[in-house]
């Protein structure tokens, strides 16, 4: 096989002694004319492409081209070289070749999506979702996650391809995972960039399928992963698990995982960043008088001494007792609580008794009459109006 390759520098065009520049000038000409984008379906282009990109693999790297020089193209028969399958193009090398030489060829564009298809590449993120209570939320908790997760096949590796195989170069898009098909119209060439259809954007076709995985390179298994919920968090945040998400390709780290943390509401409390808000019902004699209340927090029933003289809707601050600070634990905001006054529905009859002897007291002795059964009427006000003055 070997024996039947012309000499790479008769491939490219370059003398023996010819410089790095001349050498990836001249190849990059030849890349140019006869890429598979430029020369869709024409099968002597992709060999003439072929054989360019494998002498440029060889005579750009100081070493190669030193061993080529020595012992021609025997230097890369065997284990030594390239070996009897050929040119690898899956090999680290050409992907620098690519990103180096493409870069040029087709733009920034072409040289980012060429090192996505090829080049080491995170894996996605995965989203899911945790719901917590109100508490949970507040001081943190620790909740585990069942989902889906892939793992590289262990089998192939994460190639996909069966064993003792190895994946090859997509000869459509020359591993570039992308097309570009260009037309003539009206306006000069337009170039349409496509991702490659014959492999999906890999840039790599899978001749012989892994048989543990079907080729995909990945097996999925249920996986279960602890999530540390931060004190503070709030409805609809997102905590991020590095590294916790779909595989990388190409030796890249795995995706991250993003679990939005979903805040149950709760019947007592609400909250506004770090404020918690709630609402305590005091007895009128409370009010009047001043007393002490219990008064439920995050953190528990505590006692408060209402001021004699409270009027209804007075909000007063618990310092201190709010929801932690996600920057830092120790700082928390506070807890506003309403008190709202009660006014009873339903008396004993020496409750009523007291309550009349009350409002006798302070004059009011309007209290028990028919009138102020019908509220809202003029006639009822101007009544009122003229009872007292
Ligand atoms: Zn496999
Ligand atoms: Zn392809």
């Amino acid at each position: 096989m070997a024996e039947q390759k012309r000499d790479y520098y008769e491939v490219l065009g370059v003398s023996k002694d010819a410089s790095q520049e001349d050498i990836k000038k001249a190849y990059r000409v030849l890349a140019k004319k006869y890429h598979p984008d430029m020369n869709p379906g024409d099968k002597n282009a992709a060999e003439k492409f072929k054989e360019a990109s494998e002498a440029y693999a060889v005579l750009s790297d100081e070493n190669k081209r030193r061993q080529y020089d020595q012992f021609g193209m025997s230097a890369f028969d065997g284990s030594g070289g390239f070996g009897s399958q050929g040119f690898d193009f899956n090999s680290a090398d050409f992907s620098d070749i690519f990103s180096d030489i493409f870069g040029d060829i087709f733009g920034g564009g072409g040289a980012r999506s060429r090192g996505a298809a090829n080049g080491p590449m995170k894996g996605s993120n995965i989203r899911t979702s945790v719901r917590i209570t109100f508490q949970e939320a507040v001081f943190g908790c620790d909740k585990d996650i069942t989902l889906n997760l892939k793992d590289p096949c262990p089998t192939c590796g994460g190639t996909g391809a069966k064993p003792g195989t190895s994946p090859q170069m997509c000869p459509k898009c020359g591993g570039r995972g992308q097309v570009v098909y260009t037309q003539q119209s009206f306006f000069g060439t337009v170039r349409n960039v496509q991702t490659c259809p014959d492999c999906g954007g890999s840039g790599k076709i899978i001749r012989d399928k892994c048989p543990d995985c079907g080729g995909s390179g990945y097996k999925t298994s249920r996986k279960t992963i602890r999530v540390t919920i931060p004190a503070g968090i709030d409805n609809g945040m997102s905590v991020r698990i590095r590294e916790k998400g779909e595989p990388g390709a190409n030796g890249g780290p795995r995706g991250d995982l993003l679990v939005e943390v979903l805040v149950a509401s709760d019947p007592e409390f609400t909250r506004e960043d770090e404020n918690i808000y709630s609402t305590v019902r005091i007895s009128y004699p409370v009010a009047a008088l001043g007393g002490t209340v219990r008064i439920n927090t995050v953190d528990g029933p505590v006692l408060y001494d209402v001021k004699a003289g409270t009027q209804t809707q007075t909000r007063v601050r618990l310092r201190g007792k709010g929801v932690p600070s996600l920057r830092s634990a120790s700082s928390r905001g506070d807890h506003y609580v309403t008190l709202v006054v009660d006014v009873p529905t339903h008396l004993s009859r020496e409750a009523k008794e007291a309550l009349k002897a009350y409002d006798a007291l302070t004059g009011n002795t309007l209290n028990a009459s028919e009138e102020t059964a019908e509220p809202e009427e003029k006639e009822t006000k101007k009544k009122k109006k003229g009872f007292f003055k």
